[in-house]
């Protein structure tokens, strides 16, 4: 019996999820901006990289660390 729900292993803590997406520093990046394909994946674009060569147009999540970021005055962009 028991009825108590799922336990974890003795001593430690039983982590079956998939370890959650991240965007990082573009998530809250002036620089960022949003690019939705029409099959409803979601791309940060770097607009940095039209003018400077050494960032990447399409960055690699998670960015979490970058010359370029400046943090967007209007807060977190919506597409977390
Ligand atoms: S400057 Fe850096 S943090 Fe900002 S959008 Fe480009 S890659 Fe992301």
């Amino acid at each position: 019996m028991g009825g108590h729900g799922p336990q974890a292993p003795r001593g430690g803590v039983a982590l079956n999820l998939p370890p959650p997406v991240t965007v990082g520093l573009c998530a809250s990046c002036v620089h960022a901006r949003i690019v939705r394909t029409r099959t409803g994946s979601t791309f940060y674009l770097c607009e940095l990289s039209a003018v400077d060569p050494a960032f990447d147009r399409y960055p690699r999540l998670p960015v979490v660390r970058c010359a370029g970021y400046r943090p967007d005055p209007d807060g977190p962009h919506p597409a977390r």
